[in-house]
Parts: structure tokens; sequence; C-alpha cells
């Protein structure tokens, strides 16, 4: 992903972008501290230069940190043992995994000493009978998917990034992805994790087996939880075997109504082999077409696009099953065009289609992205009331996503930052969210970016509760301040009076 960083762009420092973030009461890394850390992790601490550049801003290029250390460890214990210094002289830290968060979550607010799991990437064991899958937290998602893929066996998700992106990221924001509909959340296919917390003490939730009721289930607390209450070192993950028949449509589609049709009718013809439903806008495909440089795979343009696939273990079975989905569609005239496709290579270089549209807007200029669930029936409305109410500043709004969990990326590209829009935008947009009780963030996260709009998603009981657990787990707030949790709470989480813990 080295090419997407590249841009003209100068991001501008988090902490001059948000005045009123104040930074909490943490110890400043002195120089004793530097010598002691980078000692642990011997030879893979970086004080200066590009890759310490480059862990402080974040993939959109939009958050900027000051983060003056960065350490690489290597195995638990050293995790364990950098956690245990941080505590004790009170410094923060940010845990990054292949730093693509979409929402700030994995950079520093200020100086916070960012620790990189990148060098944990071992594959622990594999269960091939099970598919139960142990590895350490930097594995990437595509070696998961490659070492998976030699044993008949394939990872239960699959996101845009996935050169990049870390297991232990993946869990830590509970990311979606394309084929939730089938496999579920991360939620589903967990087994176990192992976590070092913020005192430096290790909490082995490690299993390969599925069912556990003994008690709270622990582990389901770390996911989506920002690295704000652990770090996590291990995941045990179930993984499905790869189905030997998979097959995909590219559709072209002439209105909104018609994509609500194609998904229930989708729902009912492909049954258990849906895999995954996706679709995008005409302004989604015009930027795709620009910025990578892919022309329209079908003859005429549409309104909506759409890609469905599905996966199953009889090649004639499913292939019938979407030849004559496909013919009902063109009888019924729910689609203006398309087509179906069912070798590997090509069905590949349709999904780079989907997964780089994110690519294909940044390369447009500064995208506010906001990930958010809605009713079905409403997934585009939302666009065309905000151009309503953008209507005459006309910034480019777009939008595309995982219609069947009704999880739309709505995104707002600028030629540069521009807050009074950024206003425009938030003040139409999450009331609007709050009144259909949709969420502010479905599968990114809070991060920065959204934390004090929690209350749009939670009640505020729920954060309440949030708080508290936050406090039981890291009562000095040193993991992952300034994020999830709104900046009302910041005085308590990160200023706290020390002498009382
Ligand atoms: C082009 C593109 C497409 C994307 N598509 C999707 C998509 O379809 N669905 C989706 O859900 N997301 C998507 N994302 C967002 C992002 O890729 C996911 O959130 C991903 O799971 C982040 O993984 P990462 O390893 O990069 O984590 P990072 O970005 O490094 O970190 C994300 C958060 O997790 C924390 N963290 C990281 N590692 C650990 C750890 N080991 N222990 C504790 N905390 C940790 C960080 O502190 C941070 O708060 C996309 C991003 C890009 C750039």
């Amino acid at each position: 992903m080295a090419e997407e960083l590249s841009t003209k762009w100068e991001t501008p420092l988090t902490s001059e972008q948000n005045p009123h973030i104040k930074r909490g009461r943490y110890s400043h890394l002195t120089q004793t501290d530097k010598d002691v850390l980078s000692r642990i992790v011997e030879g893979r601490a970086c004080t200066s230069g590009k890759e310490l550049a480059d862990a402080n801003i974040d993939w959109l290029r939009i958050y900027r940190g000051t983060s003056p250390l960065l350490l690489k460890p290597k195995s638990t214990w050293e995790v364990s043992k950098i956690l245990g210094y941080c505590h004790n002289r009170n410094l923060a830290v940010v845990p990054q995994g292949g730093n693509t968060s979409l929402a700030g979550g994995s950079v520093p607010m200020f100086d916070e000493v960012i620790i990189s799991l990148k060098l944990m990437d071992k594959i622990i064991s594999f269960n091939n009978l099970s598919g139960a899958l142990v590895c350490e937290a930097g594995c990437t998602l595509q070696s998961l998917m490659d070492f998976l893929d030699a044993e008949g066996y394939t990872m239960p998700y699959r996101i845009g990034p996935k050169d990049t992106c870390q297991i232990g990221g993946n869990m830590s924001t509970n990311c979606g992805g394309m084929h939730v509909v089938r496999y579920g959340s991360r939620h589903a296919a967990i087994l176990g994790l192992e976590v070092v917390l913020a005192d430096g003490s290790i909490l082995d939730l490690v299993t390969t087996m599925k069912k556990d009721n003994t008690g709270y289930h622990l582990k389901h607390l770390f996911l989506g939880a920002e690295g704000t209450l652990g770090i996590i070192t291990k995941v045990s993950l179930e993984c499905p075997v790869k189905s030997p028949s998979q097959h995909m449509l590219f559709i072209g589609v002439p209105s909104f109504q018609d994509v609500l049709k194609i998904f229930k009718k989708a729902k009912y013809d492909l049954g258990e082999i849906l895999s995954a439903f996706e679709v995008f806008d005409e302004t989604v495909m015009k930027l795709i077409n620009k910025n990578l440089k892919l022309p329209n795979p079908l003859s005429g343009e549409s309104p909506y696009y759409m890609i469905i696939a599905t996966a199953g273990s009889n090649r004639r079975h499913d292939d019938e099953k979407m030849n004559a989905f496909l013919s009902q569609l063109e009888k019924e005239g729910a689609i203006q065009n398309g087509f179906k496709e069912s070798r590997a290579e090509a069905m590949k270089h349709l999904w780079s289609y989907r997964e780089r549209i994110a690519v294909a807007l940044k390369r447009e200029g500064i995208c506010y992205k906001y990930d958010i669930t809605l009713p079905h029936e409403k997934f585009f409305d939302v666009i065309t009331e905000l151009r309503g109410v953008l209507h005459p500043n006309s910034p480019c709004v777009v939008g595309y996503g995982h219609l069947a969990e009704g999880d739309i990326h709505l995104n707002v590209i600028m030629p540069q930052l521009d807050k009074e829009i950024q206003e425009k935008v938030e003040g139409f947009l999450y009331p609007w969210i709050q009144n259909l009780r949709g969420s502010i963030s479905s599968e990114h996260g809070l991060g920065i970016q959204r934390r004090d709009e929690i209350v749009y998603s939670k009640s505020p009981k729920g954060v309440e509760v949030m708080r508290k657990v936050k406090l039981t787990f890291d009562p000095k707030g040193i993991l992952n301040p300034y994020k999830v949790l709104p900046s009302w709470m910041d005085s308590e989480l990160t200023q706290r009076n020390l002498s009382k813990l």
C-alpha cells in the first residue's frame, strides 16, 4: 500500500486541529525512558526518520501525532515489559497494526509511544480438522489468506488493505468487510485471544475450542475496543473451508428500488451460497475509472453497480443457480447490463474495483469518511439528502458499501480540509442517523474522529458502563488515550490524580 501514501498534502498536527483536546497528565518521555524501552526491543526501536514519520500519520493523512518513539516488539514478553514500564512511568502508548484505520485510531494524538505489532507475525498452529488457526497479532490478512489457501481453508473476512492490515488490528476494530453476510462479524469466528493488559500482565484467553460458557465472555470485550483495553498479541480464529465453487455477478442497476429488489431475491434464490452483496453509485465508478485507470467492465453506464458473490460446494449446482438468477433479473428489467464470472483470476480483478474504492477516492482529494448503518430502505437516501444540504458548496458526495448489513460508506471529498463543510455535514448527518436508530460507525470504529459522536448511537447509560470498563482495565488511561470514549471524559481518563491510584 506504499503508493497510497504518496500525496502532496501536508497533514497538520491533530493537536493543532483540535485545540480543545488537552494533553493528559502523562509523563514526558525522558532519554532514560527511551534507553530503557529501546533495550527491551534491542535494535528495533525507532527515534527518527521516515518509518517514525509514517507511523505518526494515518492512512487518510488527516491525523498526525508527534510521537518520538516507535517500538517493534517480537514477543508477548517484550510487549509485557514495555507496558509494565510505561504503566509504572505513566507513559501513554498507541498500539499500531497495519495503520489502515479510517478513524484516526492507530496514530498518536500527541507524543504517545507507538507500539507496532508488525514483527509479531508468526503462525503458531492450524488444525486442519476444526479449522482453528492460532497466530500472532501482527500477521497480515493476506499472509493468513495465503497460508490457509494451501490448507484448503480461507479467512472468514476480506477487506481492501489485506496486504497491510493485521489480524490484531482487524480484531481490535472488529472490522467487517465483504463477507459478513456469509460468515458473520469477527465476534462469530473468534475462538480466543492473548492480551497484554495496561500494567503489563498477560491475559491468556487462547483456546481452539468453539464452546466455552465459563462466565463472562471476556475475549469479546477486546473486539472493537481499538486498543483502549489491552494489546492483542495472539489470536485464535475458526476458519471456514475454502469453497470449491465461487462465482460473481457484476451488474449495472437502473434504480435503488431495483437494488433492494435484487437483494431480497438474492436471499431467496441464492440462499446459503450468497457470500457478498456490494453496491456503489455511478460517481464512485467514475472515480474508479479516472483515478485507478480501471475502465467500466460493463458496456453502458448505470446509476448503481453491484457485485454479488457466491461460495458453495457444488460447482454445477451453484452455476445453475447464478445463471437462473441473472437471467431472471434481465427478464424482469431489474438490471441494465451485467455478466457472470467464475474464473479465479478474472474475479480477483473484479474484486479490485470494490476493494480499491477508498484509494480511488483518496486520490481525488481529502476524504471525510462516514461509515454508517441504516435501515436498508434508507441506504442511499442519506446521499441524496446530504447533497441537498450542502448545495451550493457542492463537495463531491459519494456512497458505497455492504448493503446486506445496511452499512454505507458515505464519503465527502474536498480539495482541502474544510471545517465549515465538515460541521455542516455532521450537523445534518448524526441526528439523521440517530432518528433512524442507526449506527454512526458500522465497522471502522470511533477512533479520534467520531469519539464525541458516540452519544448518537449509545445511550448515556451505555457510555457510562464503557467508562467503568475502561477504568477497570486501564485505571491510568495509558492505552490509546483520546480515542473511542468522548473527550469530555478525558479529564478523568487521562488526567487522574495518580496519588489516588
Ligand atoms: C482501502 C481501505 C479499505 C478498508 N476497508 C474496510 C472494510 O471493508 N471494512 C472494515 O471494517 N474496515 C476497512 N478499512 C479500515 C481498516 O483497514 C480496518 O479497520 C482494519 O481492521 C485495521 O487494521 P490495522 O491492522 O491496519 O489496524 P490499525 O489501523 O493499525 O489500528 C486500528 C485500531 O486498532 C488498534 N490496534 C491495532 N493493532 C492492535 C493490537 N494488536 N492490539 C490492540 N489494538 C490494536 C489501534 O490502536 C487502532 O485503534 C479499510 C481501510 C482502507 C485503507
